[in-house]
């Protein structure tokens, strides 16, 4: 009877495998497909200065206009672009997107997303300048966002083109800070503009349940003042947590609480 049980998980087990791979091969397929068809454009949402209330730029995120569940987002779909490295593809037709809505919306800067792997691949840092001036945006108006990861993948090459971008007016951000391996001693040897505090802590901030989301942040915001770093948190929903931000010397916030990412705003 144990046996006949084992084998019937066993199967079961091996059903759900297949079931899994056939998702991901098919995903796979409406990603090939949605990128000849250009199915993708980045959705922006609005970083605003703490103090003013103004905002003061936009990110770029990336949404897949697809034909049966569409608009989706990345979550859905980027762990299968990263395996494959279609996300490349898919990222750079974003970009182009996000560089003419900005060549339309003269205010503020841009930020886009970069993930590790794409920012390490082959003349990244070249493809971005001829795509901007390709497109007519303004270099010094765009910002890089990237994770700790790629800085520590490969530090001097890192250093490398951080510093070609910068010389060229492309600032870089670090996103997520806080979730990765949080390298300190690495900080203040990038080019780094602004520290984005993760939304993991800043949504702890106005809940008496996470107290070391409070020491957390006040440690990031101690080390980016010293370093002479901008600051922007993420995912503010509340009033309270703009506040603790604002009182904690946090210059820049984005979150639902300030606007929702929407289709090319303005247009
Ligand atoms: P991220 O760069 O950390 O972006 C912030 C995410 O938080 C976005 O999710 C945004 O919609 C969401 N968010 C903003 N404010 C709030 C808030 O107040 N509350 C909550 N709960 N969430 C908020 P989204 O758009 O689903 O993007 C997820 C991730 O996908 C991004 O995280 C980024 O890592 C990646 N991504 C987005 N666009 C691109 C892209 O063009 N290329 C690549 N390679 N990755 C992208
Ligand atoms: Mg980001
Ligand atoms: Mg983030
Ligand atoms: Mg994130």
């Amino acid at each position: 009877r144990a046996k006949a049980l084992g084998r019937d998980r066993s199967e079961l087990f091996d059903e759900r495998m297949r079931a899994e791979a056939t998702r991901l091969l098919d995903l796979e397929a409406d990603l090939r497909r949605a990128i000849l068809a250009d199915a993708f454009e980045p959705w922006f949402q609005p970083i605003v200065d703490l103090a003013s209330g103004e905002v003061v730029g936009h990110e770029a995120l990336l949404r897949w206009n697809h034909d049966t569940r569409g608009p989706l987002p990345p979550d859905a779909f980027i762990g299968v672009g990263e395996d494959t490295g279609l996300i490349e593809q898919v990222d750079w037709l974003v970009y182009r997107r996000a560089f003419q809505w900005m060549t339309r919306h003269r205010e503020g800067y841009v930020s886009i997303n970069v993930s590790p792997r794409h920012f390490h691949s082959d003349n990244f840092a070249e493809r971005l300048l001829q795509l901007l001036e390709e497109t007519g945006a303004e270099p010094s108006r765009l910002r890089i966002e990237i994770t700790e990861v790629a800085l520590l993948d490969d530090a001097p090459r890192a250093l490398r083109m951080l510093r070609t971008l910068r010389g060229r007016g492309v600032f870089a951000l670090l996103d997520d800070f806080g979730t990765g391996f949080s390298a300190l001693s690495y900080l203040h040897r990038f080019p780094i503009h602004a520290l984005k505090i993760d939304q993991s802590f800043v949504a702890g901030l106005d809940d008496a349940m996470h107290p070391e989301s409070l020491a957390l942040v006040r440690a990031i915001l101690a080390l980016a003042g010293t370093l002479g770093i901008a600051t922007i948190g993420e995912g503010v929903e509340t009033e309270a947590q703009a506040d603790v931000l604002r009182q904690l010397g946090c210059t820049m916030g984005q979150g639902f609480l300030f606007g929702r990412p929407m289709p090319a705003p303005g247009d």
